[in-house]
């Protein structure tokens, strides 16, 4: 993290100093509830570290990226969506309509989801 950078918004979750659904805490990884599900599950698993977007992880950051995975795997079971299925998303930057800049892995399912996506 670049010690300039200023708190994001989910950095700002993760400190508690806004409040969020929280559903999955570990000592890497923060998961809660979107504020604006498009599913009837729609769950963000964040780093704790701050990184903006999916460009700036580097090859050290492979053990974090693989336990955002974990951690929505293992939300996904709890949710009871394992067997029926969902999706992981990571939108970068403005083509894929990213608006926070601190990656986020958006957990979505509970509901058939279309493809390709829109
Ligand atoms: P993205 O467009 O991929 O950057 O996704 C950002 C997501 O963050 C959107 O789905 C928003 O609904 C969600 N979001 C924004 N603010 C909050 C918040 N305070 N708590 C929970 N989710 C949020």
């Amino acid at each position: 993290m670049n010690e300039i950078m200023a708190d994001s918004l989910f950095t700002k979750i993760i400190n508690r100093q806004i409040p969020a659904d929280i559903v999955y805490e570990d000592d890497d990884v923060l998961a809660f509830n979107d504020i604006s599900p498009q599913a009837p599950v729609h769950i963000l698993i964040v780093p704790k570290k701050q990184v903006e977007t999916i460009n700036d992880f580097q090859d050290d950051d492979a053990e974090l990226i693989g336990k955002i995975v974990l951690a929505a795997k293992r939300i996904a079971k709890e949710k009871g969506l394992s067997d029926n299925g969902y999706r992981l998303i990571f939108n970068t930057n403005a083509d894929a309509g990213q608006t926070v800049f601190h990656v986020h892995c958006h957990l979505i399912g509970g509901r058939m989801l279309n493809w390709p996506p829109g």
